[in-house]
Formats: structure tokens, sequence, C-alpha cells
């Protein structure tokens, strides 16, 4: 048993960050997708912001019927995730 850097997936959190949405659209295939989803599995803070942005999808989608998200609400939204943002000190 052997815990450490080495044990991680070989991509960054900020790299999980920049694709996850193309991700959660089912629009990431291949070795990328599995990558990001081994780094989700090992990754507590990127696998919250994972879940919480598949939650939101699913809202948007009841409230709205629709895959498209109107401007405005995606501007909202993305305040939103800003402020809630683990990352963020
Ligand atoms: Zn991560």
């Amino acid at each position: 048993m052997w815990r450490g850097s080495e044990a991680l997936s070989p991509i960054e959190c900020e790299q999980v960050l920049q694709e996850i949405e193309l991700y959660l659209d089912g629009e990431l295939v291949g070795a990328i997708a599995r990558d990001i989803e081994d780094h989700l599995g090992q990754c507590g803070p990127c696998m919250s912001r994972s879940e919480f942005r598949r939650k939101l999808k699913g809202l948007i989608a009841a409230r709205c019927g629709c895959d498209e998200v109107p401007p405005h609400l995606t501007e909202k939204l993305h305040t939103l995730l800003s402020r809630v943002d683990p990352t963020e000190p």
C-alpha cells in the first residue's frame, strides 16, 4: 500500500476544471475522459465541484426543459460558482 503524489492521476486539478464542463456535457471521449474520471475518484475538491455542476445542469434542464442555458443565467451561475469555489481562501 502506497500513497503519494505518484499515485495521483497524471492530469492536474487545473486541467480537470478546464475540461469539466465538456466532460459533464458528454463531449469528452477516450483517454481524457478516463483521466478525468480517475482524477475525480481521487480528488475530493474536484469531485465536489463536478457534482455541484452536475446538479446545476440537472436543475437548469428541469427548469428550462432544454439544454441551452440563457446567457444571463450562465453569468449568474458563474458568479455563484466562483463564490462557492472550495479553492477560494
Ligand atoms: Zn483535483
